[in-house]
């Protein structure tokens, strides 16, 4: 059941990534908006999957459902590309005023994956967007990299524990989900699955985080180390790509008016 009067909206970078909130799926039925179809090096989609857990639980794809593909996106930060980064941004806050949203859970910002970060930060942005027009919608977050029973450090938190019957429904769809390889089997040996009965939605503070907990991330040490195997030609790395994009976002989400800087 959803809460009555009660709208929320799930975005995230890729396809797959509601599968750690199903309980909460189960429960607020969110309109989710997905930036990249999740076809990743492979080129195959994930959005059948996605679609599938969503209509499993009654949950409903938004406006914006795998607008670009993982590469573009990736190419998007690499070439600092804001006007297309700002385009998303106004499709995100048309969502959330169009649809009335109430509250908006979306990837947290862990420095472990760029397009998880992107999308943290474009929400971070599309909600201020938001406020701009009157509407004040609060932001909650949720891990993907660290342990979902990770405890919150913030206050307003919401932290959902599932029964049996959901953990047991949650376990199946991440198991049957098309296109996540050996990535499901992986989660739940590291963290075992008793951790995934937990669902944590952690309140942002004002003003929202943009920088990684890590500098450099993980991501560029990561893709360093590929790169130095000569797997990639180069490296997407946070003070050279995804800092000045990040801040030329930002600078358009919180200017009261974007002719200001070429006013003075
Ligand atoms: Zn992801």
């Amino acid at each position: 059941m959803r809460l009555p009067g009660v709208r929320p909206a799930l975005i995230v970078a890729h396809p797959g990534h509601e599968l750690r909130l199903h309980g909460w799926l189960e429960i607020a039925r969110p309109i989710v908006l997905v930036l990249t179809d999740g076809s990743g090096a492979s080129g195959r989609s994930r959005l059948r999957s996605t679609a599938g857990v969503l209509t499993a639980t009654d949950a409903a794809p938004g406006p914006l459902f795998g607008r670009l593909t993982d590469r573009a996106l990736y190419a998007m930060i690499v070439a600092r590309d804001a006007a297309l980064a700002l385009r998303l941004v106004d499709e995100l806050a048309a969502a959330i005023l169009g649809h009335r949203v109430d509250y908006v859970v979306a990837d947290a910002l862990e420095g472990y994956n760029p397009a998880h970060d992107l999308c943290h930060v474009l929400v971070s942005a599309a909600v201020l967007q938001a406020r701009r027009s009157g509407v004040r919608v609060p932001q909650l977050d949720f891990p993907l990299a660290a342990a979902p029973n990770a405890s919150p450090s913030r206050r307003g938190s919401a932290r959902l524990d599932l029964d049996e019957a959901a953990l047991a429904r949650k376990l199946a769809a991440a198991r049957a989900y098309v296109g996540l390889g050996n990535e499901v089997e992986r989660a739940l040996a590291l963290y075992g699955t008793e951790a995934f009965r937990v669902e944590r939605l952690r309140r942002l503070g004002e003003p929202p985080c943009t920088v990684p907990p890590e500098d450099p991330p993980f991501y560029e040490r990561y893709g360093a180390s590929q790169v130095a195997d000569g797997q990639y030609a180069d490296v997407l790395r946070y003070r050279e790509h995804f800092a000045p994009l990040a801040a030329a976002v930002w600078r358009s989400a919180v200017d009261e008016e974007p002719w200001a800087a070429s006013a003075s």
